[in-house]
């Protein structure tokens, strides 16, 4: 039987990530996860977003991963076929496998990995044992629990999941390019729906490396005919739940393959056990169009390895209470309620048809209107722009007057 302090369960973002702190901060940590390159699926393609970024940031990993990304620099936002800012942005583009398997290449050679499934663990206030698919054991301080969707090995520890919300939205991946011309006009956009009948929450098209890469996120049944529309003619079904998307980026075409993955929502109960720990999907699901995900897993990441980890390792035991302090942390539990309060707003602030919603969503475009004519207006009166105007205002005047011209 092999011996460590910390046993990681799932090699994915969430799981990937805390390997990386934990082993860069010297505690001595095992990874398990059945596949050696993590392939590739649809699930976050960018990083972008203050918090989001802050959150990396702090986990220490961000440096060695951004270099790996696209950067678009600026977003276009558009609502009902208009443009209506073009704002300065930091959104770092990355296939979700490239990105797992960035973070898994900052894992420091002292953090073993091994590709095995866990197929049961153990617990107690002192060690852990935890049993993989190879035939061996691991004893370990504490169990870190970054799985994922994949419920069987929690329900084993008597750990629930609780949907509530089913098929909450969907979210739909592909690689689109302009047709007739090199490139669309803009770095980046974000596109926001039409009309409450369309069911779009938006759509954002970002670089990544030489491809568009747009995602998608609707709120439709599983079965909606819609997207079947979306696999055979995509263009078509793009068109019909944003008709006014075409005279603003032009004619298009979707190529390759395409993602359309249905996301519930749900929430864990009976975590607070002695020994374990549950991290990033594996706690709670987030809701993939409001963005949250990788802000949830970069913060129960940064608090449980930069702060409670420590803490436990300097005492003996890994009871109950020692854990409760992780989920009961306040930054933690700030960002779980943010995004759960985002996912259930930003679907009815996109289906919902009541007098409170529609204010909400004009008030929400009115505001981006005036945040880009703001923007514009003070781009215009900028020390540098009105320089730039009068110096070509000199330099033409003086051409107009140089005696060759006379
Ligand atoms: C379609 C979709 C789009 C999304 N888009 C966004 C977005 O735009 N922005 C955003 O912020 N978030 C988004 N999210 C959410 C974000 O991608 C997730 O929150 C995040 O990837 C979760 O990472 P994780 O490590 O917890 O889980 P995972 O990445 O699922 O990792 C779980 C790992 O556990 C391993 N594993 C499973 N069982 C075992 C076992 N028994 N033993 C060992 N290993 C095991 C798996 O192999 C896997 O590597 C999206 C999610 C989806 C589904």
């Amino acid at each position: 039987m092999r011996h460590t302090d910390i046993v990681i369960v799932g090699g994915g973002l969430a799981g990937s990530t805390a390997a990386a702190v934990l082993g860069r901060a010297g505690i001595s940590t095992i990874l398990i996860d059945p596949h050696q390159v993590h392939s590739p699926e649809l699930r976050c393609e960018k990083i972008s977003g203050r918090p989001q970024l802050d959150r990396f940031f702090r986990t220490g990993i961000a440096e060695a991963v951004l270099p790996a990304t696209t950067l678009d620099g600026e977003n276009w936002i558009a609502r009902f076929g208009f443009l209506i800012d073009k704002k300065p942005s930091q959104q770092y583009g990355i296939m979700y496998d490239a990105l797992v398997n960035a973070v898994r290449a900052a894992i420091p050679s002292g953090v073993e990995t091994i590709h095995a499934k866990a197929t049961s663990i153990a617990t107690s206030a002192e060690r852990q044992t935890v049993t993989l698919s190879n035939g061996e054991e691991i004893s370990a301080r504490l169990v870190v629990m970054a799985n994922g969707l994949n419920v069987g090995l929690r329900e084993k520890l008597g750990i629930q999941r609780h949907v509530i919300s089913p098929c909450h939205s969907i979210s739909i991946g592909f690689d689109i390019a302009p047709v007739g011309r090199a490139a669309f006009a803009f770095p980046a956009m974000t596109y926001f729906s039409e009309r409450t009948v369309h069911r779009t929450a938006y759509l954002t098209l970002f670089p990544i490396g030489d491809r568009m890469r747009g995602n998608l996120f609707v709120y439709r049944a599983a079965d909606d005919p819609w997207l079947r529309q979306m696999r055979r003619t995509p263009e078509q079904a793009l068109d019909a739940c944003l008709p006014k998307l075409r005279r603003l980026i032009g004619d298009y075409t979707i190529n390759g393959d395409i993602k359309i993955r249905p996301a519930d929502l749900y929430v864990s109960s009976g975590y607070r056990q002695a020994g374990v720990v549950l991290i990033g999907d594996a706690f709670a699901s987030p809701c993939p169009g409001s963005g949250t995900g990788t802000d949830k897993v970069f913060t129960d990441v940064e608090r449980l390895c930069r702060v409670h980890i420590p803490n436990w390792l300097a005492t003996s035991g890994m009871s109950a209470d020692k854990i409760a302090t992780f989920y009961d942390d306040p930054v933690k539990t700030t960002c779980d309620i943010r995004a759960t309060a985002k996912a259930f707003t930003l679907r009815s602030v996109t289906i919902d048809d009541g007098l409170v919603w529609q204010a909400r969503r004009w008030a929400r475009f009115l505001g981006r209107l005036g945040e880009g004519i703001v923007r514009r207006t003070r781009d215009r009166l900028s020390p540098r722009r009105v320089t730039g105007d009068i110096m070509r205002s000199v330099a033409t005047a003086t051409t107009r007057v140089h005696p060759e011209n006379l």
